[in-house]
This record gives structure tokens, sequence and C-alpha cells, in this order.
């Protein structure tokens, strides 16, 4: 007998983590090129931000404050809420994971449209619950009524992403709350407001965007997700946060890692939402507001069905051609992030990108017409 090649391939796992597609970063972009793969915030952080991260890193050597009580009460003033109705993590993806592994274990569903955030599968499977989809509708955004009838005496969680990533839609402050009267009052909804910094109303065509921290007062089962990963630019950094009632938040405290949210990440947020930095950010958010505007205009213009983009990324409904359209902007030096049969998501990065994005663009409109609706 030949003893077992050391692999770890014998080793038994969970049979439905060993099946997850293994995590893999987008490709680096070429040094002339452009990462537009990750919806990172094209600006360099503020040097008042920098300047208190490398302060809070003379004290590495000790263990960051568990609960991030700074920066937690910083959140809870200005959202109008008690300090235990926020919990920090690290970025909000951690947050989904507590939250969703407080609500949901095996046997349990979780409800949420079909294309969203990549990372919700995943962290459904790893609590040990099952995934409940709902095809987004024919504009590229949730279909609420039909998230709603997908709740049963299983769902223990309905996830709601307004914008969504990747397509860019909201969902209305009204159809939230039609959707909210819907759902019974004892499953957890979490609204995940990664991208809600970008938002700009257009009052006419779509009526306003939901924003879940009006509502938390009204729908005690409401848990908001927001981030500084996007709008305030830390995604290296790993901060996030999430508003809701304190059972919630504790049990979700309870399924977390502990020390997740390091002191230099506190000191960087923190630093950010000082009343000049802030102001500094939103700037470069309405910077890249206005060239996501642009981009997507010329993108119509050209004869792409882009959907009214909210985030800080558009979506090109590329179908059957999504790899040969990424493959072709790869070519021309930028990383896109493409769903194979769906579409590919280009973030809104740096200025320079837009012309290069736009010729190729416009060069390939005519081969894409598969993935366009009739
Ligand atoms: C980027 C993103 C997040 C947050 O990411 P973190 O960096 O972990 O805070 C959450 N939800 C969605 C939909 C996102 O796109």
């Amino acid at each position: 007998m030949t003893a077992p090649e050391p692999t770890g391939a014998s080793v038994r796992l969970r049979p439905e983590i060993a099946a997850l597609p293994a995590y893999r970063q987008g490709r680096p972009a070429p040094a002339d090129g452009f990462k537009l793969s990750s919806n990172e915030n094209p600006f360099d952080p503020l040097p008042s931000v920098a300047a208190a991260v490398s302060d809070a890193a003379s004290h590495l050597n000790r263990y960051p404050d568990a609960s991030a009580l700074a920066l937690r009460e910083r959140l809870a003033a200005r959202h109008d809420v008690s300090v235990d109705e926020v919990l920090v993590g690290a970025g909000s993806v951690s947050l989904l994971a507590q939250l969703i592994a407080a609500a949901a274990g095996p046997g349990d569903e979780v409800v949420y449209s079909w294309r969203s955030f990549e990372a919700y599968p995943g962290l459904v499977t790893v609590a040990g619950a099952t995934s409940v989809t709902v095809p987004n509708n024919a504009d590229h955004g949730h279909d609420l009524d039909a998230m709603a009838a997908a709740v049963t005496d299983r769902t223990r969680v309905v996830i709601v992403c307004s914008p969504n990533n990747p397509t860019g839609t909201i969902v209305t402050a009204v159809e939230f709350e039609a959707f909210m009267s819907k759902v019974p009052s004892d499953r957890l909804v979490l609204l995940d407001e990664a991208y809600i910094e970008f938002v700009r109303d257009e009052p006419e065509a779509v009526g306003r965007a939901v924003d879940g921290t009006a509502l938390l007062g009204r729908y005690p089962n409401l848990v908001v997700l927001r981030t500084f990963s996007k709008a305030y630019g830390l995604a290296g950094l790993r901060v996030g946060y999430a508003i809701g009632a304190v059972p919630i938040l504790d049990a979700a405290r309870s399924t977390a890692i502990p020390l997740g949210v390091t002191a230099t990440a506190s000191a960087g947020a923190i630093a950010s939402l000082e009343p000049d930095a802030e102001a500094e950010l939103l700037n470069r958010v309405d910077v890249i507001v206005e060239r996501r505007d642009r981009l997507r205009a010329a993108l119509v213009e050209q004869g792409w069905p882009v959907p009214v983009a909210q985030g800080n990324f558009v979506w090109l409904p590329t179908g059957n051609e999504t790899t040969a359209v990424a493959e072709r902007l790869f070519d021309a030096g930028l990383v896109t992030r493409a769903f194979p049969l769906d579409g590919i998501r280009v973030s809104v990065g740096e200025e320079e990108s837009v012309d290069t994005l736009l010729r190729i663009l416009g060069e390939l409109v005519p081969v894409s017409q598969e993935g366009r609706p009739a």
C-alpha cells in the first residue's frame, strides 16, 4: 500500500463549503491600465486620514478596543441612535456574515435578489442556511413583490441591496415600505446600503431612493448596513457598520470573531468623519457621480442599454458576449468584473480611464446586440 499523498484532499470538510467557488481576486491592472473591477475609490486617502492611521499604528502592540466604542459614539450621534444600536465590523461584509449567522442556520432560508452582491450566496452557505434567489426584474432591479412572496415559514433573513451591486438600480422608499408591510415583523431584513452616498434622486422618474436610517424606528426587524470602503475610500482598512435593534446586534456580536476592527481602522474612520475631511470626501463623491452620469449617458448614446446607475459603477448587460467584451477591455488595460453570460460591472475610476472605455465599448456595440433586450 502506498501512503496517501499529503494534499489534504482526503480531509473531511463540509461538502457544501468545499463546493464553494474559491475566491479569486480580479487580475491586477497592467502598469499603465486601470483597475475598475472592485468598485474602489480612485482617490488617494486624505492626508489627515493617513496621519490618523499612522498615529494609531504606534500602538500596534496593544489589542484594539473590542467594541470600537469611540467610532460607535460618532456614528450613533450622527444617526441619532444609541451607541448600542450601532455595531462596527471589519467591513460590512463581516457584518453581513455575522447577521446572517445570527438569524439563519441549517434548514433556514435567506431570500435575496439575483443578480446581486456576489458575497451573499457564500455567506448564506457558510451559515449552513439555504439561499432562495429571486430573479431581477427586466430593468435589472429587485422584484420586491416576488421577494416578499418568496418568504416562507423557513425564511429567517431577507437581503435588500440598494443601490444594487452590480446593476446599480435602487429601491425607492415607497417600494421598500410596501415590501416591509408584507414581510412578517419577526424576520430580519438587511438593507445593504454600501453605495448610498452615490445616490442622486430623480424624483419624477422613479421616486426617492430608500434611506434605511430614516426607517429604523418604524421597523424593529430592519438592520441597515453601511461601509467606509466605497464613498469614504477606505477599502483597505476594513471598516463598516450596522444600525438596528439592540437584541439583533447583540446576537450578531456573538457570532463575530473578536477584535476584528483594528485601532488603525477605527482611527481612519473617525478621521474621515471630521467635518473638513468629510466635506472633502463628499466632494470627491460628487466628482465620481458626475463622471458616472457622463459615462452612462455616453454609453446609452452609443446604444448600450445601461440601467440608471446609482452606485460608483455601471452595468453592461453583455449576455453571451460577456467574456469577449471583458477580454477586449482587458487588452486595452481596463480590468472589469465580468459575470459570464450575464454582464460586466465597470467601476467609475480615474478620469483617464473614461476615454479608453468609451473608445473600446463604442467599437463593440454591434457585437453585443445579443446581450441587449429586444
Ligand atoms: C462593497 C460592498 C459591501 C461592503 O464591503 P466592505 O468593504 O466589506 O465594507 C457591502 N455590500 C455591497 C453590496 C458591496 O458592494
